[in-house]
């Protein structure tokens, strides 16, 4: 079993930053969940800097804690995991980026392991996809951001971080019936956008649904739209308000506060969830690290629900032996 080393034994601040202070180790042995980093942001559109996210949140996750006294789980009790380091990415060209990213991913998830990925601009979701797609077949998506991400070009370019859902709907990875997007709001180019998402196949919410029906409401359909299919989860660190996340390239005021942040992902528990990704952390537009303290929240609360998925299946297997 990998867990975080003891930080009531060895002080936070010492030592080579990974996340959460896990053990920096390539292997897929004994793993139930891996977090990596995809340091890739050639494709963004206005500012760039998300090659320093992984590293970033690394950093601040230091403070981490074993126990989730919202979710009451001593996380390593159930489950094991380690820092895989950061996947080698190519400036500058995101199509051998993601020949990189689908060969790093494929091992783990032949081993049943969850990849919690951390970026990077979005366009590394792609990438992401399709070694998902390689190894499930379609699989659902839960998308939070402030933007669909599903236009078509910029500049003439297709890969570019906000394309990939467009792209990934074209290349058949996505279950599009069973995918959703949460948060859209900020200016457009056009009426369309919003409608252009739903006529791909997506269920959108958007930020002013949101904040009209309410979070459980939220929470029941994304449940409803995903239903028991392995499923995806994509995060867009810009989903969150500027004023708890800063750092970031393309941020849309009138988003989420950090503990409604926290709460989205908490309230996935009980979905199929087979990987993560949490993308476009930009530190040089962070402020007090505060953009760092809540993407390595985050990534906790996603490793919780690995933890949860695990005692869940243990719980399981232990009724079923007891009632033989
Ligand atoms: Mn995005
Ligand atoms: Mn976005």
């Amino acid at each position: 079993m990998y867990k975080p080393k003891d930080s009531s034994q060895s002080p936070r601040f010492c030592g080579v930053r990974t996340f959460m202070r896990l053990e920096n180790i390539k292997t897929t042995d004994n793993v139930d969940f891996v977090v990596l980093g995809v340091p890739f942001d050639t494709a963004a559109s206005n500012r760039t800097g998300q090659r320093y996210g992984p590293q970033h949140i690394r950093n601040f996750s230091v403070l981490l804690r074993p126990y989730n006294p919202d979710m009451d789980i001593n996380i390593f009790e159930y489950c094991s995991g380690v820092d895989y380091g950061d996947i080698d990415v190519i400036p500058g060209n995101a199509l051998r980026t993601y020949d990189n990213i689908v060969k790093e991913l494929l091992p783990l998830l032949e081993k049943n392991i969850v990849p919690i990925i951390m970026g990077g601009d979005h366009s590394i979701t792609l990438g992401n996809l399709r070694a998902f797609y390689k190894h499930y077949g379609p699989v659902a998506l839960v998308h939070f951001d402030s933007h669909g991400d599903t236009w078509d070009h910029y500049y003439g370019e297709k890969y570019m971080h906000g394309t990939p859902f467009r792209r990934a709907v074209e290349e058949g990875l996505l279950d599009v019936d069973h995918s959703i997007q949460i948060g859209m709001r900020g200016p457009l180019y056009s009426a369309d956008d919003i409608e252009d998402a739903r006529r791909l196949g997506f269920e959108v919410i958007t930020m002013k649904e949101v904040r009209q029906i309410g979070f459980s409401e939220v929470m029941k359909r994304i449940h409803k739209r995903v239903g028991d299919k392995p499923v995806f989860v994509s995060y867009d660190i810009d989903f969150v308000d500027p004023a708890f996340a800063p750092g970031t390239g393309t941020p849309e005021v009138g988003g989420p506060t950090s503990y409604e942040a926290l709460e989205y992902v908490r309230g996935l528990d009980g979905l199929n969830i087979v990987g993560f990704d949490l993308v476009e952390v930009l530190p040089a537009y962070d402020s007090g690290e505060i953009t760092a303290v809540l993407a390595s929240a985050i990534i906790y609360e996603m490793i919780t629900l690995v933890a949860l998925k695990k005692r869940r299946s243990l719980q399981k297997n232990l009724s079923a032996t007891t009632t033989q």
